[in-house]
């Protein structure tokens, strides 16, 4: 079933962004009302054929049997045109690459900055509310000449953007140390697919993380008093940036569907 509106897998290195994404009308996923699956989690999914939700959960269905497939081809089966059964050491090495991916450094200092910034998040709200009677003060003064209702609108995308991000950049970096895990302990093809998804996946994890930087910068500027924290945040995606580079050095150069060839 193809339809030539649509980029082939676009939505695999992508930020699930769609309010902000030029794809849309070229994203299958978006059509289908997926937009909102996030590393597999499928929100809403029913048991009822006549929603959409039933086919985001068959597609991510059909995704997994896919791989299971191609580990099973690795695994040289008998008969190649048998349908896939389970098999208890597959089941176990991937629960070991799942376990090894969770426990490893970058993954783990992408998991910290997410639990970071959502406490941050939680305890900014009474700054951020002065800065806006700031805003409001500032609107009753005759001589004012600022755009107040840009900074308003701006401060709002800079909170927008690192809400969205973190904890997209802690599970795309989990999900590309897994495809490097993949990479280390498998052969042949599946090791292959593992160091190309792990790629595109750092590659989203590297512009989710400069997006990020680019924000708390202009929030450093607007909540001075919570400058110490928002360096260590920068620190902190600093030192998961240089791990990507370090461990994916292909990923910068990644050609994503869609997003690093055109609409
Ligand atoms: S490619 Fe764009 S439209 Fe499709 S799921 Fe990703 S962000 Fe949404």
């Amino acid at each position: 079933m193809t339809d030539s509106r649509y980029i082939p897998g676009i939505f695999n290195y992508c930020d699930y962004w769609c309010e902000r994404c030029a794809f849309t009308r070229r994203c299958r996923n978006f059509a289908m009302g997926e937009a909102q699956e996030h590393e597999g989690q499928v929100v809403g999914a029913v048991d009822d054929a006549s929603r959409q939700d039933f086919w985001s959960r068959l597609a991510g269905e059909l995704r997994d049997t896919r791989m299971r497939r191609t580990l099973s081809d690795i695994a040289e089966l008998d008969d190649p045109d048998d349908v896939w059964v389970a098999d208890p050491e597959m089941e176990r090495r991937i629960e070991d690459r799942h376990k090894a991916s969770q426990e490893h450094p970058l993954a783990s200092m992408a998991s910290d900055y997410a639990m970071k910034v959502a406490d941050w998040l939680k305890s900014t709200d009474a700054d951020l509310k002065a800065v806006a009677e700031g805003l409001r003060r500032s609107a009753h003064e005759v001589f004012e000449e600022d755009d107040l209702e840009e900074q308003a609108l701006e401060i709002g995308d800079m909170i927008e953007v690192v809400a969205w991000y973190h904890t997209l950049i802690a599970a795309k970096t989990g999900r590309a140390v897994s495809g490097l895990i993949q990479r280390k302990n498998e052969t042949g093809l599946v090791a292959r697919l593992g160091l190309e998804d792990a790629n595109g996946t750092g590659k989203v994890v590297l512009a989710a993380i400069e997006r990020s930087m680019a924000a708390w910068l202009r929030l450093r500027e607007i909540l001075p008093q919570r400058e110490g924290e928002i360096l260590d945040l920068l620190a902190l995606l600093t030192r998961i940036q240089h791990g990507i580079h370090s461990a994916l050095p292909g990923a910068k150069a990644f050609i994503r569907p869609g997003f690093d060839t055109g609409l």
